[in-house]
């Protein structure tokens, strides 16, 4: 039952992203990690990547001993600055790019840059799950694409991560590190995982989904249960178990993810259209993205200029407003300097970090909630400057 699960599951994301083969790990992060082992870049290379991402990207850059270099965000996108590019001065062996919040990169600008230099292209997912650009799919243009399955994700496993790839040989290479050194979750760690996806299936509302939060963050500092990244990992170092499968609590929850994903995607895109449409009515700048009212976005993104006060007002209003990313390489407590950013190498990212609240917009989300987030933010948010 077990196997067939997770063929059912790798292969129905493979055709999703129509890719060759599909990987299923036990985090995003994973993924990326085991596409870049496979790509086999020459040791300590450059790896380009916008300055405005999760930790757990330049840390599995790092794990397989490559260096991260940052390129600042394009304000309107918040994505990686093709005009920024030229003036990199490290000789790249690969360019990611992460469609952030769900808005696709500039990818024709991107492979202008990368094609004649035969840069390869790696695509983070992890916000964008069924965003296209000019008709084609996000996840379609890299080498690989990697997904995380988090639990604010757009498709959740609760935890759990995705690799897809394309490249015949770079899939069987993935294959082959795979078979050879890939761990299988402890039946313990399915266990904690399967209470944790059944209690957040249970409880996690729009009402509710702020201060679960915080319980599940002192949750994991206490190791009562499992979270995104250990204090370990914050400062650059691998943990044992790093690499390890997903577990099939996780591939029954993608499974059902699966099921309901055209639903998920057209929800998300309808969530887009309505925030997008009233923020300017509350007093707020919309997206400067062309066509990105027919988007899914993960979330939408807000400039605010009280940004750390709103959050505090809305864990105790109960209202959901998410805060990604909250330092250049989320989270707040991640150990820049271990992973070679300085401040002031990505100023607009820095702003971005300062400012950007977001608003939902997964299944749970109705118009009545987000019409109530939208009234929280229009009472006790301040617009950012310019
Ligand atoms: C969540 C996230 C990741 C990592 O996902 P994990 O599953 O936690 O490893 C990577 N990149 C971005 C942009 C993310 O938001």
């Amino acid at each position: 039952v077990t196997i067939a699960a997770h063929e059912d599951l790798r292969r129905r994301l493979a055709e999703f992203f129509q890719a060759r083969r599909c990987f299923l790990f036990a985090k995003g992060r994973v993924g990326l990690y085991a596409g870049l082992r496979a790509m086999g870049l020459p040791p300590g290379s450059s790896v380009l990547m916008p300055g405005y991402t999760c930790m757990v990207v330049p840390s599995a850059v790092q794990h397989v001993g490559l260096t991260a270099t940052y390129v600042d965000i394009d304000p309107k996108t918040y994505n990686i600055q093709p005009s920024l590019l030229d003036a990199v001065a490290a000789e790249p062996s690969a360019l990611i790019v992460q469609h952030t919040y769900g808005i696709p990169c500039a990818m024709a600008a991107i492979e202008r840059w990368t094609a004649p230099r035969r840069i390869p292209i790696i695509e983070d997912c992890c916000h964008s799950f069924g965003t296209t650009i000019d008709g084609r799919l996000c996840g379609t243009f890299g080498r690989f694409a990697f997904l995380s399955g988090q639990w604010n994700k757009p498709f959740s496993t609760g935890l759990g991560g995705m690799l897809v790839v394309n490249d015949p040989a770079l899939a069987d290479a993935v294959e082959q590190l795979v078979e050879r050194e890939l761990a299988q979750p402890s039946r313990r760690a399915n266990l904690v995982l399967r209470c944790q996806i059944a209690a957040h299936d249970f409880f996690v509302r729009p009402t509710t989904a702020m201060r679960l939060a915080l319980a599940y963050r002192a949750l994991n500092r206490l190791g009562m249960v499992k979270g995104s990244s250990s204090s370990k990992e914050l400062g650059g170092l691998m943990p044992a178990d790093y690499f390890t499968a997903m577990a099939p609590c996780q591939i029954r929850r993608g499974l059902r993810e699966m099921a309901r994903i055209d639903q998920n995607i057209r929800h998300r895109t309808e969530m887009t259209a309505f925030y997008h449409g009233e923020l300017s009515r509350i007093g707020f700048a919309p997206l400067d993205v062309p066509g990105v009212e027919r988007m899914p976005l993960l979330r939408y993104p807000v400039r605010v200029a009280n940004k750390w006060d709103l959050l505090r007002l809305a864990i105790r209003r109960a209202v959901e407003i998410g805060s990604w990313f909250e330092r250049p390489l989320h989270p707040r407590k991640t150990r820049h300097e271990d992973f070679g950013y300085e401040e002031g190498m990505c100023p607009e990212a820095e702003r971005a970090a300062r400012e950007v609240v977001n608003l939902p917009t997964h299944l749970r989300v109705s118009r009545r909630t987000a019409e109530h987030a939208l009234e929280f933010l229009r009472r006790y948010a301040e617009p950012a400057g310019k």
